[in-house]
């Protein structure tokens, strides 16, 4: 495959267990046909709707500054006067924008909905100056008679198109965040991390090819570059096991945890570890299912989870994108990223609903989707 072509993207304790939980039998896996012809697949972010979102405006009065020595002065009681509230990212005063140079400032009087407050017709296009200031005569001299109805960008700009959209309307300050700027720029992740991206993620196909429901997971702590639970989908025998709430039980089981086996719903066939996976797609450079604790990594590996929640730092790689149910287990257990294959009409990770950004919730997470989309059309 194209390296270039796939790394296109498009315009978000208990004990440590160093073992990969399993819900299906190695040779299971090793025994599915599974077609891992790799097609071109584009890493897509499913960032919030506040980054693609289109400049929204918001009417202000605008008057020209006649005196330009007048200027701070103005700014300080037009600032004390009529504060810009929520508008803190728009500019006071701007060189008026007729193209020519030293044409004169422009100055922002009030919000039209200041106006309004003050009982005058804040959809007038013009208003006298004076109707509006409530000041001495010094600063009225230092502005125009009428001030005019112009708009202005109502929220700062969180993306570099954004800003250059919101500048057109009005000068605006712009704090580009690095990390949205890179992920929008398909600047994340090396080709060495596309390839771990996408070996996990053919893991997940082949547990999806043995699920009858066709919907593989895999948890991997990146940091070791480590499964640490696979499953598959298991809802034709159970409602509640889907590929993504069984890996999250399997990881629970390897903290001493879970639910589903400890109470009769064997969650697969055998949860007895097994040989280690014929095809070894999966990099697994440190841990191995023999290792003990101790041993793994040359450190005890429970000194690193520190967290009580279950999947902190952890990724999961799903070949079909969550439901609702499934996304608030996620938020639940605290996992960091999630990488899905394919969209789904019901999806709670970007078709839907965008639960891992939701401002409401506590815990928020990276999302990403596209990888190996062809293969995960199951
Ligand atoms: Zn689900």
């Amino acid at each position: 495959m194209s390296e270039k072509k796939r790394k296109h993207v498009s315009p978000d304790h208990k004990n440590y267990v160093n073992k990969t939980v399993r819900s299906t039998k190695d040779e299971d896996i090793s025994k599915t046909n599974v077609d891992l012809h790799i097609s071109p697949w584009y890493l897509t972010p499913v960032l919030a709707d506040k980054y693609y979102q289109h400049t929204e405006s918001e009417n202000v009065y605008v008057a020209e500054v006649l005196d330009q020595k007048m200027t701070a002065q103005l700014v300080k009681t037009l600032s004390s006067q009529y504060p810009l509230t929520g508008l803190s990212h728009v500019k006071r005063v701007r060189a008026r924008a007729n193209g020519k140079k030293n044409a004169g400032l422009e100055i922002i009087i009030c919000r039209a909905i200041d106006v309004n407050i003050n009982h005058l017709d804040s959809s007038s296009t013009s208003i006298q100056t004076e109707k509006i200031m409530k000041t001495d005569v010094s600063h009225l001299n230092a502005l125009s008679e009428f001030c005019k109805l112009f708009v202005v960008p109502k929220y700062p700009p969180l993306t570099r198109k954004q800003y250059e959209q919101s500048s057109q309307l009005w000068p605006v300050q712009f704090h580009e965040d690095k990390y949205i700027a890179r992920v929008m720029n398909n600047q994340v992740f090396t080709t060495s991390e596309l390839n771990f991206i996408e070996q996990n993620m053919s893991l997940a196909l082949k547990l999806a090819m043995v699920s009858k429901c066709h919907v593989g997971a895999v948890v991997v702590d990146p940091a070791t570059k480590t499964v640490v639970a696979r499953a598959h989908d298991f809802r034709n025998k159970h409602t509640l096991q889907h590929a993504v709430m069984v890996a999250i039980d399997l990881v629970a089981q390897g903290q001493n945890g879970g639910a589903w086996n400890r109470y009769g719903l064997q969650i697969g066939p055998n949860l007895q570890e097994a040989e280690s996976l014929n095809d070894s797609c999966i990099k697994r450079e440190n841990h191995t299912t023999s290792q003990s604790l101790d041993e793994c990594c040359g450190k005890d590996c429970r000194l690193t989870k520190t967290s009580p929640y279950l999947c902190t730092g952890y990724d999961l790689y799903v070949t079909r994108e969550p439901c609702t149910m499934c996304a608030m287990a996620l938020v639940h257990s605290r996992i960091r990223r999630v990488f899905y294959g394919v969209s789904t009409p019901w999806g709670a990770l970007g078709s839907r609903y965008k639960i891992h950004v939701w401002e409401g919730l506590n815990h928020h997470f990276e999302v990403w989707k596209g990888v190996l989309e062809k293969q995960c059309q199951l």
